[in-house]
């Protein structure tokens, strides 16, 4: 009996929490019975640095700055499945309530108005990624094939997604993951 190749499978936070890498680790044993089909590449897991050409790549997070932007692409061109995973990623989610006011209030509030702040400053080191003028969705950068929903999409919606991919379906998102109380 032959037996398929791995899925290869990267995954990255943007301008996020790492919660939906957290619900993720929550498959818990599942994991174990996943690894049997899929190996994991450049990864927060792995801690492996450099992307190579990917079967899934998982994105959390919206995208607030440049280098956010860099890594979107870069995901986008080696992988030939890419997935918003979360409210962040697919609308901005909480990193995206700055959208309600301009870069430069956002900015003075955090680092000049601040009460009690030692030589306030808006820090600018040349090193620092330059922030976007508002944090985007991700399918706001590039072409998205699947939507997580969920903050964060629960391990089981992890699982069901991922043995699907595994068994060459078409993934379905239920009712119970477009749930939003
Ligand atoms: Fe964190 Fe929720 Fe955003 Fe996931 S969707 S990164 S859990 S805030």
């Amino acid at each position: 009996m032959t037996h398929k190749p791995k899925l290869k499978l990267a995954t990255t936070s943007l301008a996020g929490c790492f919660g939906c890498h957290m619900s993720f680790l929550d498959m818990d044993e599942r994991i174990v019975e996943l690894l049997e089909h899929i190996e994991f590449d450049r990864s927060p897991f792995t801690d492996i640095k450099q992307l190579d050409h990917c079967d899934i790549g998982l994105i959390e997070g919206g995208v607030c700055n440049a280098e956010n932007v860099h890594v979107l692409r870069t995901y986008r061109a080696n992988c030939r499945i890419l997935v918003a995973v979360g409210a962040c990623a697919i609308n901005g989610g909480v990193p995206a309530l700055r959208n309600h006011f301009s870069l430069k209030e956002c900015l003075e509030e955090a680092y000049v108005k601040t009460p009690d702040m030692i030589n306030p400053h808006i820090p600018d080191d040349p090193e620092l990624p330059l922030l976007l003028d508002k944090v985007y969705p991700v399918h706001e950068v590039v072409k998205i094939d699947y939507f997580l929903p969920g903050c964060p999409p629960s391990a089981d919606t992890f699982y069901r997604f991922l043995s699907e991919l595994i068994e060459g379906k078409e993934p379905q998102i239920g009712k119970v993951e477009l749930r939003y109380d």
